[in-house]
């Protein structure tokens, strides 16, 4: 079953056209990767995928269902931005969004807290940009949720908390029974990781399908199709 499906999915601020009629369909067990560059129209479609935004027309369906504001607690979404109060330790964080989203494992979030040497009494607003970001990766995966949502998750970080958070992903992923759709334009680095790739490019999917796949068919890496595509 699809987890996710965006059909014919508009989105207008104003005058300007973020997404420009998406249809898509994100199968359960699936790590997707959202390529496309700046403006593109990722962030767009993470929210509206999170029910954090509306579409302007269209429709949104969660696990074969129109997509409810209660659907919240189906869905790891990992923003760009800071979304931790800076006062909180790592540890009251933690308890914090185990507090708001039941299917945590507390277990679990604090042994990869302390895999990603995370020191759960600091306070969040002392991490560095990137111990941030891997806060938000380890809450993240430490929860059941159908699906993942992650934001631009390496962006402004070293190429040594790139690799720990790639891996992080690579091994707490609970294969078959969770979706993650994750956005770069860091594509070298995150290929490996990818199963399905949607290419967006001002507000449309320009190409989809199964890495792989589309590795063999047009002899090129998807970081070279990512330059000639989008
Ligand atoms: P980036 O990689 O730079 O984060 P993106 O692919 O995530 O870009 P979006 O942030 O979704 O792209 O933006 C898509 C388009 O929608 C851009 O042209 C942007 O200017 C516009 N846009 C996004 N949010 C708003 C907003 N709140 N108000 C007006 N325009 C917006």
């Amino acid at each position: 079953m699809n987890v996710l499906e965006f059909h014919s999915v508009h989105k207008r601020y104003y005058m300007a056209h973020a997404l420009r009629g998406i249809d898509l369909a994100v199968a359960r067990g699936k790590i997707v990767g959202l390529l496309g560059p700046n403006g593109a129209g990722k962030s767009t479609l993470l929210r509206i995928a999170a029910g954090l935004a509306s579409p302007t027309s269209g429709s949104v369906r969660l696990m074969g269902r129109q997509l409810r504001p209660c659907d919240k607690r189906h869905i790891a979404y990992v923003p760009e931005v800071d979304n931790f109060y800076a006062w909180m330790t790592v540890r009251q964080a933690m308890e914090f969004e185990s507090s708001m989203f039941g299917d945590m494992d507390v277990d679990d979030a604090r042994s990869l807290l302390a895999e990603l040497k995370l020191d759960p009494g600091k306070k969040v607003g002392a991490l560095s940009r990137g111990q941030r970001a891997k806060l938000k990766l380890a809450l993240a995966m430490s929860r059941a949720a159908d699906l993942v949502l992650m934001d631009e998750p390496l962006a402004g970080i070293d190429p040594p908390s790139r690799a720990a958070i790639l891996q992080t992903i690579a091994s707490r992923y609970r294969a078959g029974e969770q979706a993650i759709i994750i956005s770069t334009h860091e594509v070298l680095e995150s290929e490996a990781l990818f199963e399905d790739v949607v290419f967006l490019s001002s507000g449309r999917v320009v190409l989809s399908g199964h890495a792989d796949q589309l590795r063999e068919e047009r002899g090129q890496s998807l970081n070279e199709i990512f330059a000639e595509v989008c």
